[in-house]
């Protein structure tokens, strides 16, 4: 009898090893596979922090009072960055390997190593009548962003970027950038296309009504904008309530990209104060999407970087004050790896230390592209 209890025991043991890694599995996730049976998200937020290493998020937190809004994630992974030509990647390549799950070379945006246009996410979802949306505190032709809809071997053909947009019809578009859709070499208007595209078009965040929308372009300066300092406000994260109260309409779901941009230009050039405040308005978009999380019950949020800005080191700081010396080694980006948080149904899929593209597999899965 004792031989048979063994037997049996054997037999579980082998088929529970055996058996246990489907196709559905994903690293972190060994121990829970039942529980990524059962929670899939309907909408995923996709929080991107350009820029944003653990320094940048260890310094904000210290100074906030010594926490920020994304600590309320449960789950939390680390990925790889690097590019499909270089160790240090570009914005172009990280944001492809999300978009796209393949990784590409730098300055590449939405294409393979050899210049071929690859589906994005948002491609794939818009197919399939899921709502899709980006905001950027960039301009909406930069790489981050651009990745998400555009198929270009240079980041800089911001012509070309803004022209591949008008072909995927994503409900929400938001960002800087004005000029490469009115002001174009080639003459074209592209303002007058979205219109016609049935887009209502914005030009301050405050005037933005979703009531009265299915699709919506917010235009919030002509180039560049504006730092949070120098008066962009609160762009980030109340354009960020306005696109998912919009999305949410969706039967279906939605996927949101959200992106903090500037954290990058703050750290190449070694700006303390500039860092800190994108970071904290960053933060506030995170707390916008963790509250609807929260809310809604259904969303899956996931924030990372593209990849760290500037090797920011923090060799000193104040207990009393809540105040951080910072030095950095590079106006460029480095290679360490940067860390995943993920909250809500599926977060769990999130752990674990992983390469940048294996983002676009476990959002894709999620909305059951294999079934
Ligand atoms: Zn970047």
């Amino acid at each position: 009898m004792k031989k048979l209890i063994f037997l049996f025991t054997s037999f579980y043991i082998f088929f529970s090893i055996t058996c246990s890694r489907g196709p559905d599995y994903y690293p972190g996730s060994i121990n829970d596979e039942s529980r990524i049976k059962k929670e899939v998200p309907k909408n995923i937020i996709f929080l991107i922090g350009d820029g944003m290493g653990l320094s940048q998020i260890s310094g904000a937190s210290f100074v906030n009072d010594n926490y920020l809004n994304l600590e309320q994630c449960s789950d939390i992974g680390l990925i790889k960055t690097q590019s499909a030509n270089k160790y240090i990647t570009g914005s172009a390549a990280s944001a492809t390997a999300f978009a796209t799950g393949e990784k590409t070379n730098n300055l590449f945006v939405g294409v393979d190593v050899n210049g071929n246009p690859l589906v994005s996410i948002v491609e794939l979802l818009e197919e399939k009548d899921y709502a899709t949306g980006i905001i950027t505190t960039s301009f909406i032709a930069d790489a981050t962003v651009a990745a998400f809809y555009a198929h270009v071997d240079d980041r800089y053909k911001h012509e070309q970027i803004t022209s591949d947009l008008m072909l995927v019809d994503m409900e929400f578009i938001a960002g800087g950038g004005q000029k490469h859709f009115d002001q174009r070499t080639d003459g074209l208007n592209l303002i007058d296309t979205m219109l016609s595209n049935g887009y209502t078009v914005y030009y301050d965040y405050d005037d933005v009504v979703v009531e009265d929308s299915e699709k919506i372009v917010l235009f919030i300066a002509e180039a560049k904008p504006p730092s949070y300092a120098d008066g962009r406000g609160d762009f980030l994260p109340e354009t960020t309530r306005k696109a998912l109260k919009l999305l949410k309409k969706n039967r279906n779901g939605f996927f949101l990209v959200v992106e903090g941009a500037q954290i990058d230009w703050a750290c190449a050039e070694f700006d303390k104060d500039y860092y800190l405040e994108e970071m904290f308005d960053f933060d506030r978009a995170i707390e916008v999407a963790l509250d609807f999380a929260m809310q809604e019950k259904n969303t899956l949020v996931v924030i990372t970087g593209d990849h760290e800005t500037g090797g920011l080191g923090i060799p000193a700081g104040d207990l009393e004050t809540h105040s951080i010396e910072v030095e950095f080694i590079t106006d460029e980006h480095t290679g360490a790896m940067v860390p995943v948080f993920a909250f809500g149904p599926g977060s769990n899929n999130f752990t674990g230390i992983y390469e940048n593209n294996e983002l676009f597999d476990k959002f894709k899965y999620f909305f059951r592209f294999n079934d």
